[in-house]
């Protein structure tokens, strides 16, 4: 089933923003991780704090630029809560 040209035209300008998201918070943090006492730069990646799948927006205080250890740490974290939701 194809997507009306509308559509396919708004579903781009949202895949260009979200880099521009990107681009702004990668600015906002000065390409630092920005977990409290980190400084790491190296391969530092744009995260969701709260996943869109979850309810989660694009806005700028819903993304962190972390490196791929405090990702690891976040996913473990959110891993438990989502644990925690299920079981209630
Ligand atoms: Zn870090």
């Amino acid at each position: 089933m194809a997507l009306p040209n509308e559509k396919r035209a708004v579903k781009n300008e949202t895949a260009t923003s979200l880099v521009d998201l990107r681009i702004a918070a990668l600015t906002r943090a000065g390409g630092t991780c920005e977990w409290a006492g980190c400084d790491v730069t190296d391969g530092v990646e744009v995260h969701y704090i709260l996943p869109v799948a979850d309810g989660g927006s694009d806005a700028p205080h819903n993304l962190r630029v972390l490196c791929a250890e405090h990702d690891r740490q976040v996913r473990e974290l959110r891993g438990r809560r989502a644990r925690f939701r299920s079981a209630r």
